[in-house]
């Protein structure tokens, strides 16, 4: 069983989720009306086909005021903040707000924000707006996820509608964006889309380049393997150091044990020499854990021939895949 005190709890935990701050004053629970104001007006552009992007230009603008958070915020009135408004569109609607917590659901009554007519319409616009991009089309990403702008953020691929405006695309393309959304925290050198083609042509330009010229990338990896083996060597070198180190020690702890036998230094002597070098072989242990000997290269005397060999391939592969898709165009040109 729930205390009251619990209940109130949850509900102020439920209602984070809404976008619009709520007094509780008895049993009522009432709305800020300077915020309510605000998602209506939200839901009234969206009605009118407003971009997501204005509706935050003009939020701003006017200075709206957000819902309060105990930490700063970053980004004034997020695109995401506004997603999340615009999905709680049932919520603001029937004025009802279930929580589940512990395996209980929760309803909680609150006062509706939007009108019936307003929500009808909304959920007309949202479908409308859905895209249904490249559900079949199929579309490869060269480097989807391989690339990275000054932001820092990582770029991500998407399939673009075959609309453009009012136009329609003869094809469906994609484009390569950048994952930072909001442009007063952009870079100003990013460039925030490319078009998938054009990043990936170009891609596939320095690809074909490199191949072009494989002594470039041969003599890389020749300077690779050199540093590489320098590497190897000199740490294999520094084991050995220290392991002779160690030798050397136990031959003169053997030297003072013997010297003590045949009286030549006192025991007081010998404890303290011993207790030396015990000390001395401690730190060349611990130095010696920490080389890290690096793994030897596999032992292929041939590797340059083989890499060569190796690039050549790929060479006539890309060959044959442009080919292809000549062809491919030729095909698609007779069609037409
Ligand atoms: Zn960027």
């Amino acid at each position: 069983m729930l205390g009251a005190c619990s209940i109130a709890r949850y509900f102020q935990h439920s209602l984070v989720n809404l976008w619009v701050s709520y007094h509780r004053i008895g049993d009522k629970i009432k709305i800020v009306e300077e915020e309510a104001k605000w998602v209506r007006q939200i839901f009234e552009w969206y009605n009118k086909r407003v971009s997501l992007k204005e509706i935050r230009r003009r939020l701003i603008q006017a200075g709206a005021p957000q819902k309060g958070s105990s930490r700063p915020r970053k980004i004034e009135w997020a695109i995401s903040s506004i997603q999340g408004i615009l999905k709680s569109a049932y919520n603001y609607a029937y004025g009802v707000k279930t929580y589940t917590r512990a395996g209980e659901t929760f309803e909680i009554q609150i006062e509706p924000i939007i009108t019936m007519e307003t929500y009808n319409r909304f959920v007309e616009v949202r479908e409308s707006n859905r895209s249904y991009p490249s559900r079949n089309v199929k579309r490869d990403y060269l480097i989807g996820g391989l690339m990275y702008c000054q932001c820092p953020r990582k770029w991500s691929a998407r399939g673009s509608s075959y609309r453009k405006g009012a136009k329609r695309r003869p094809q469906p393309t994609g484009v390569y964006y950048c994952g930072q959304r909001h442009k007063e925290v952009r870079h100003p050198d990013c460039p925030k889309t490319i078009g998938s083609k054009k990043a990936d042509d170009y891609v596939w330009s320095k690809v074909a380049e490199v191949l072009d010229q494989p002594d470039v990338l041969i003599s890389q990896a020749r300077k690779h393997v050199q540093e590489w083996q320098t590497r190897f060597e000199m740490s294999l070198d520094q084991r050995d150091k220290l392991q002779n180190e160690l030798d050397q020690l136990l031959v003169e702890r053997q030297w003072i044990i013997t010297q003590a036998r045949k009286g030549k230094i006192t025991e007081e002597d010998m404890d303290y020499q011993i207790g030396t070098i015990s000390m001395q072989e401690q730190y060349l242990k611990q130095e010696l854990a920490g080389v890290q000997v690096l793994d030897a290269l596999p032992d292929i005397n041939n590797w340059e021939e083989l890499a060569l060999e190796h690039l050549m391939n790929l060479q006539t592969g890309l060959d044959s895949s442009s080919h292809d898709a000549i062809s491919e165009e030729d095909k698609k040109s007779n069609f037409s």
